[in-house]
């Protein structure tokens, strides 16, 4: 990761965001205090048996920002980068998403600084296991439920479940979401957040008169959210021009042919993949296009490249992939943002799909998915534009304006014990 992106500290720009929003909603200053905090956190220093005998140290986090709204949730990274701010950003993030799309969950994460890369699959099963050992005491299908996020899947859901069954003598699906199909998980789970990325993307296209056939897009990661909206967006008869993984991307004017992201992935990993030019994370931001899609990490878009940035519209499949500054810039240069926590909330709004069935012990069909999907995703875009459009501020000020409010109302109405 450049240097300048190392330096911004994920925390400081979720802070930063919810003032804004804060100031626009009048918001009283104890209710902002309350969500400026955690509820609660718990940082947890375990030892795993490597493949070479060594016993190897390992520090995770399980952080829940605010449960007023119903039970915490969120997803789970396996990534070296991990430390107390990002998890504590990221939870409060889930906070706002859920709220944006009106399910009832309040907001948590959780992740271990580790390299899954370099990781054996056993490795990476015991991390996995005794990590969900350690904080079993506040995960729960009624407390925390959590998901996969950066480098953990659908094999990491299902050994979390197995190990939180194991504790409680009896299998307990609902303490995880984005788990296999053979385990309880939900049909469309998988291209959820994807789809919903592309759903918004279709709005914000149409809003602009930009026909998605024949439009360029630009998707920065190609793993479960990138590598599924690119698929999307090729479906539909956009020129995916540009997509990239962690060590940079590859590029195609005519456009790239990408039959299947997983496939595209493997290949782009291996070097398989010739029919481009090779080019740098920070070139494919700046490649002129209809959509730009950063599907990777924070702080991607910052002060010092955002007047480069090209694309019509951002639609952001990553968590924190803009800094507030950058964010003024791409306004004042009148560049459409479908923000983070309306963009990928199709993962969180699946992931209470996949957890309602788990609970009544339903099974929904995937068009049943698709369309629940569909409508929830269409009806937030259509509510946080209402907001911008009458408040006169950004789409990403009036997603939090939305989500705030309505964490705002829940913790009104429950008051404050005792
Ligand atoms: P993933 O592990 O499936 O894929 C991550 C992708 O990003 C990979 O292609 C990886 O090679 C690439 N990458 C990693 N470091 C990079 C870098 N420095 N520059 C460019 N590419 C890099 O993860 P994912 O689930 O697709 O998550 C991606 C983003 O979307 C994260 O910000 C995550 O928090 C967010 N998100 C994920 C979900 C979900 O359901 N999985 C839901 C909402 C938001």
């Amino acid at each position: 990761m450049p240097e300048n992106k190392k330096r911004i500290n994920p925390l400081d720009v979720a802070m930063k965001q919810l003032e804004i929003a804060a100031a626009q909603l009048n918001l009283d200053p104890g209710i902002c205090a309350k969500m400026k905090h955690t509820r609660r956190e718990l940082t947890v220093h375990f030892p795993v048996k490597m493949d070479d005998g060594r016993i190897k140290v390992f520090t995770g986090y399980r952080v829940q920002h605010n449960l007023a709204r119903g039970p915490a949730k969120g997803g789970i990274r396996y990534h070296p980068d991990v430390d107390l701010d990002e998890v504590k950003a990221l939870a409060m993030w889930m906070t706002w998403k859920s709220a944006v799309v009106n399910i009832p969950y309040g907001g948590a994460k959780g992740g271990i600084q580790c390299d899954p890369m370099k990781m054996s699959k056993w490795e990476l099963e015991n991390m996995t296991r005794r990590f969900t050992w350690e904080i079993a005491m506040i995960i729960g299908p009624e407390r925390d439920i959590p998901a996969p996020d950066v480098y953990t899947n659908p094999q990491i859901m299902a050994w979390i479940m197995d190990t939180y069954s194991i504790l409680k003598g009896y299998s307990v699906p609902g303490v995880v979401t984005g788990k296999p199909l053979e385990l309880g998980g939900s049909l469309g789970r998988h291209e959820a957040t994807g789809k919903g990325v592309f759903i918004t993307a279709q709005e914000a296209a149409s809003l602009l008169n930009i026909p998605l056939p024949g439009a360029k897009v630009v998707v920065q990661g190609c793993g479960n959210v990138g590598g599924i909206a690119a698929k999307y967006f090729d479906k539909a008869g956009a020129k995916v021009v540009a997509i990239s993984d962690y060590r940079g991307g590859i590029y195609n004017p005519q456009g790239l042919n990408i039959s299947s992201a997983v496939d595209f992935q493997k290949k782009l990993i291996s070097d398989e993949y010739k029919e481009g030019e090779r080019i740098s994370n920070e070139e494919l931001l700046h490649l002129e296009c209809d959509i730009l899609v950063p599907a990777a990490l924070e702080n991607q878009i910052t002060e010092k490249n955002a007047s480069k940035i090209k694309a019509k519209i951002i639609v952001e499949g990553a968590n924190g992939p803009t800094t507030t500054e950058a964010d003024e810039i791409l306004y004042d240069r009148g560049i459409f943002i479908v923000p983070d926590i309306l963009a990928n909330a199709g993962g969180v709004t699946v992931s209470y799909f996949e957890w309602v069935q788990n609970l009544q012990e339903l099974l929904w069909s995937e068009d049943e998915v698709s369309e629940r999907l569909t409508r929830i995703m269409k009806r937030a875009f259509a509510e946080v534009l209402d907001i911008s459009q009458k408040r006169k501020v950004n789409m990403r000020t009036a997603a939090l304006m939305l989500a705030i409010g309505r964490v705002a109302e829940a913790t009104k109405l429950r008051g404050i014990y005792p």
